[in-house]
């Protein structure tokens, strides 16, 4: 297929990487430019703005929040977008946003997918990505085969779009709540001498296997917070989302409040682009040990 692709953040890039090798034609935008460049090797096309990525029979987005959505995707692009494009929005946003660009895309004759994921950059790397797609059954089987070439599967939850994002939104909420646990067991263990590396090894050898508690949980025991693959800053903003999301059915989410209490002490030492296992140096920082 012929696709743009708008957003090559750590996500975006390596999805793009296994589009084109899939053997798909890619033009790439993003608001830095030099991360487009770096794809031309790869055989991206780089384009100068976000409405030329809109040249081919779809686009894929990934940028960070609702604000990078707004401001990429205004009035302006999407009328001037070909009728019959299936925009395939892959980023975390709230429902509520989605809500409203699922309506301004079907005002326009546009087709709007939510396809969030679940997987951090080297599951995208490996193109491993699990998919939640909500939209149009007929949209989605047009991008079927560009999910195929990122992600391991597609799951379709439903026509409409939100859903998709309330279904992301609920599993980060769990990532954070494990993160949260992991930190804080770390904490406990480090106070009475035992090493969170022989904790580990006990308890994703048992009952709590899986790339979550080994993966988050081995940065943790090392301290190692840096690179990030996914940034506390945007784990912050996944728990105000689901926060949201709750508020706007008048559901408690008591354990969410807290998570977000720990990601702002994040953000408030100076934490915000270090790895979402970060959690593991507040909660250190709380028992005196950071
Ligand atoms: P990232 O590395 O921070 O990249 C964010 C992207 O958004 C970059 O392309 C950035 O452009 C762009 N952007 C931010 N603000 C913008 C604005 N105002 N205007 C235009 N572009 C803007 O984030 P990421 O880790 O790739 O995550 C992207 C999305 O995927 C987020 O919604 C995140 O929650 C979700 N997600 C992440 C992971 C993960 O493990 N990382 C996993 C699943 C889902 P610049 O390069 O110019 O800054």
């Amino acid at each position: 297929m012929d696709i743009g692709f708008i957003g090559l953040g750590e996500m975006g890039a390596v999805m793009v990487v296994n589009l084109l090798k899939a053997g798909h034609t890619v033009r790439v935008w993003n608001r830095t430019p030099a991360k487009a460049q770096a794809l031309a090797d790869a055989g991206a096309r780089v384009v100068a703005s976000p409405a030329e990525a809109f040249g081919g029979d779809a686009v894929m987005s990934m940028l960070a929040d609702d604000a990078a959505l707004r401001e990429v995707f205004d009035a302006a692009l999407l009328a001037q977008a070909p009728r019959g494009l299936v925009h395939v929005n892959m980023a975390t946003i709230s429902v509520a946003l989605a809500e409203t660009l699922a309506r301004e895309h079907a005002e326009l004759g546009l087709h709007y997918v939510a396809a969030p994921v679940l997987g951090r950059p080297d599951v995208a790397a490996a193109a491993k990505l699990t998919i939640i797609a909500a939209g149009a059954a007929e949209a989605i089987d047009r991008v079927q085969p560009l999910f195929d070439a990122i992600g391991q599967k597609t799951w379709r939850i439903g026509a409409l779009p939100q859903q998709a994002n309330v279904m992301k939104l609920a599993a980060n909420f769990m990532l954070a709540a494990a993160v949260e646990a992991l930190g804080e067991a770390a904490a406990l263990l480090g106070g009475h001498g035992v090493a969170m590396r022989d904790f580990l090894d006990v308890v994703t050898g048992g009952p709590f296997p899986g790339p979550v508690y080994a993966g988050y949980g081995g940065m943790i025991a090392e301290g190692r917070y840096e690179p990030a693959q996914f940034k506390a800053r945007l784990g912050l903003k996944d728990v105000r989302l689901a926060l949201e999301a709750a508020d706007a059915v008048a559901t408690p989410l008591p354990v969410a409040s807290v998570l977000r209490d720990s990601l702002l002490d994040a953000v408030a030492h100076g934490d915000g682009e270090c790895d979402f296992a970060v959690l593991g140096k507040v909660a250190a920082r709380r028992a005196g040990r950071a």
